[in-house]
C-alpha cells in the first residue's frame, strides 16, 4: 500500500533534499560574498555580458534586466539575455561570472551545441511531464493499471533525464564563460577564483536537481515493481 512506503520515501528522498538544500545556501552564500567584491574593470553585469557577446560575434543578441533574483537566463527563442536586478546593474565579481554564464548560453546555442539542442527540444514535454507524469502515476497505481502507472513513469523519467541533460549545458556554460573572461582580460587573477566559486556552487545547483529528479524516479520505480510483485 502506498501510505506505508513514506519511509522508503523518506530514506530514498532525505539524503537528496539535504544535497539541495546545502546546494543553494552555497551559491547563495557565495553570490552574497562577491556580490560585495567589487571587480577592477567597474564594469556592470551588463556590460560584462555585452562585451562578452561582441567577442563572440553576437550582437544580434539583446540584454534585457529582469525581476527577482537567481532568474537570470537566456532566452533561445528571442535571443535575449536576461540578468536579475544583482547582475545586471552592479559592478561585482558574481555579477560578470553569472552574467558571462548566460552569455556562454548564447555562444553554444550560436555554435549548436549538442546538449542544448537537446535540451531545448525537452523543454515542452517536460513543462507538462513534470506535473502529469506524478499524477498518471498514481492513478495507474491506485487503479492496478500497470499501464497507465508506466506511462506516468515513462513521463517523470523524462523530467529525469532532462535534469541530467541539463548538467554539462551548465558546466560547458561555466567554462567558456572562464575562458572569454580570462582571454578577454576582464576579469584578472584572483578575480578568477571568485567567479570560479560563484559558478562552482551554482553547478552544484543543477547536480542537486538531478539527483532529486532521480530519487523521485527511483521511488515511483521501487512503488511500481514492489506492487506488480505483490499483485503477481
Ligand atoms: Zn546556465
Amino acid at each position: 500500500m502506498y501510505f506505508g512506503n513514506y519511509g522508503l520515501y523518506i530514506l530514498i528522498s532525505i539524503p537528496a533534499l539535504i544535497l539541495g538544500l546545502y546546494a543553494q545556501a552555497k551559491v547563495q552564500g557565495a553570490f552574497r560574498k562577491y556580490s560585495q567584491v567589487q571587480i577592477s574593470n567597474g564594469l556592470t553585469g551588463a556590460q560584462v555580458a555585452r562585451k562578452v557577446l561582441d567577442a563572440n560575434n553576437l550582437q544580434n543578441v539583446r540584454i534585457e534586466p529582469i525581476r527577482g533574483s537567481f532568474s537570470d537566463h537566456y532566452d533561445p527563442r528571442k535571443r535575449i539575455l536576461r540578468l536579475s536586478q544583482p547582475v545586471y546593474g552592479r559592478s561585482s565579481i558574481a555579477a560578470a561570472g553569472v552574467a558571462a554564464h548566460e552569455a556562454g548560453h548564447a555562444i553554444q546555442h550560436k555554435k549548436h551545441y549538442g546538449p542544448l539542442a537537446l535540451r531545448s527540444l525537452m523543454v515542452p514535454s517536460v513543462q507538462i511531464g513534470s506535473w502529469l507524469g506524478p499524477i498518471v502515476f498514481m492513478i495507474g497505481f491506485f487503479m492496478a493499471s500497470d499501464q497507465l502507472a508506466l506511462i506516468g513513469l515513462a513521463l517523470f523519467a523524462g523530467t529525469a533525464l532532462f535534469a541530467i541533460v541539463t548538467i554539462p549545458v551548465e558546466l560547458d556554460a561555466s567554462k567558456r564563460a572562464k575562458q572569454v573572461l580570462h582571454s578577454t582580460g576582464l576579469v584578472h587573477g584572483s578575480e578568477l577564483q571568485g567567479v570560479d566559486k560563484v559558478l562552482d556552487a551554482a553547478a552544484l545547483t543543477y547536480v542537486a536537481g538531478a539527483v532529486q529528479a532521480l530519487s523521485t524516479l527511483l521511488y515511483y520505480g521501487m512503488l511500481f515493481f514492489g506492487g506488480r510483485r505483490r499483485r503477481s
